[in-house]
């Protein structure tokens, strides 16, 4: 087990809405233990001949509701306790999102940033293979996450698909579109994240092509989200990642900002605009706030100077449980994780359901199915907070919890 600080700000999420539900002893304690943790060493051949020992966790979490879902996070901070707590927010995630997916999530600690092509490619594969007996169509499926992209989906299935000895193409999401990737997967979950801004717009009646934006992360989900939240109109002011940030009142060029990033690797140093600190950028004016990092990084020490109307968390588990509470007392809309930036998880089902098809979709398809699945979260997270009286987050958490809870008990227990 683990009793770390960031699964114990889950924890304290999920108590907050299991006392709402009134959530019996026995399910509250099943559901807040991990069903599965594995812990991996493995060995990699490095570019100057010697033998690096990386750790790699697979946490499956809860898989009643169907396979074990979630990514894969290459990362000099990654722990167990990080990929416990990320493997349960998964669990919660799809069940808000309503698709029949239990919750995981891996994580290696290392430094992708300082590890050649073929460094990454030998460690992915030998992660896959010590791993190997957990993962499948039926049973885990992973998916990108922080420093993870397409290419390292494609060794994963590679790898698994040797040892089976056949060609698996739904043991894994996030793919390449020559080997079984979904149109669409790739922006999905800033796509998710956009428009769950401008359904939060709606509800808060404001115009959504007028509001100014700020967003925290330029990597998968930062980078589309200020994209896609721009094409409706808003100005993106201030983007900053893990090297510096840009400011600009008039809005920033994304198309010229892009081009930066393809060259420099960050936004620092950016021409069209002043550079910004992260704390800076917490602190803008703006209607909207999109942190789409790593975890912990709305905490107290910052949540006072917040002035947005609408946090839209983009990254999983940005807020602490105290900075929330700070935030949703001074009247701030906060847009939870597990239901903003589920786009992502709802497209990989997508995509798992076009390889044991065979049969792939449209982008508009893919698009219109992503638009409807999340309009329905929304509102049953959104309904949910007005019945209760509570806020986004509790709300999206009683939703999954009574979804998993019925069908754990409608199953019974074994032995
Ligand atoms: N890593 C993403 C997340 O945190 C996507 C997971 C998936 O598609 O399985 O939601």
């Amino acid at each position: 087990m683990t009793n770390g600080p960031i699964f114990g700000a889950m924890l304290q999420e999920f108590d907050g809405a299991a006392r709402i539900l009134n959530l019996e002893p026995g399910i509250w304690k099943i559901l807040t233990h991990p069903k599965r943790q594995i812990t991996v060493s493995c060995p990699v051949q490095m570019d100057n001949g010697e033998i690096e020992v990386f750790t790699g966790y697979r946490v499956q979490y809860n898989i009643t509701l169907g396979p074990a879902k979630g990514g894969i996070r290459y990362h000099p901070g990654v722990t167990l306790d990080e990929v416990t707590a990320l493997a349960a927010w998964m669990t919660w995630k799809c069940a808000v999102a309503h698709i029949p997916f239990g919750g995981g999530k891996g994580g290696i600690i290392c430094d992708p940033t300082r590890m050649s092509r073929r460094e990454l490619e030998a460690l992915t594969r030998r992660y896959v293979a010590e791993i190997i007996d957990a993962i499948g169509p039926e049973k885990d499926v992973p998916a990108p996450d922080v420093n993870t992209n397409d290419q390292v989906m494609a060794w994963i299935m590679d790898t698994y698909s040797m040892h089976v000895g056949h060609t698996s193409t739904a043991v894994v999401t996030g793919k390449p579109l020559e080997l079984g990737g979904s149109l669409g997967r790739r922006e999905a979950t800033g796509r998710g994240v956009m428009i769950s801004a401008r359904e939060s717009a709606k509800h808060l009646g404001f115009d959504i092509s007028n509001a100014t934006v700020a967003v925290q992360g330029f990597g998968n989900v930062g980078s589309i989200s200020a994209q896609l939240i721009g094409e409706l109109g808003a100005r993106i002011v201030a983007i900053t990642d893990w090297k510096g940030g840009v400011y600009n009142e008039k809005g920033l060029d994304l198309a010229m900002l892009n081009d930066h990033v393809r060259q420099q690797k960050t936004v620092a140093g950016f021409s069209g605009g002043t550079s910004v600190t992260n704390d800076e950028l917490f602190a803008l004016d703006v209607d909207i706030l999109v942190p789409a990092a790593l975890e912990n990084q709305i905490t107290m020490a910052n949540a006072p100077s917040i002035k947005a109307k609408v946090v839209v968390e983009g990254a999983n588990g940005p807020t602490s449980p105290d900075a929330h509470r700070h935030l949703h007392d001074r009247g701030v809309f906060v847009v939870p994780d597990i239901l903003a930036n589920s786009g992502g998880v709802t497209t990989s089902y997508f995509e798992w359901v076009q390889d044991r098809q065979g049969y792939f979709w449209t982008e508009k398809e893919v698009n219109d199915k992503l638009e409807a699945k999340m309009c329905e979260a929304f509102n049953a997270v959104l309904q949910t907070a007005l019945k209760y009286r509570v806020d986004l987050r509790t709300a999206a958490y009683i939703v999954a919890i009574s979804r998993v809870a019925t069908v754990t008990r409608m199953r019974g227990m074994y032995a």
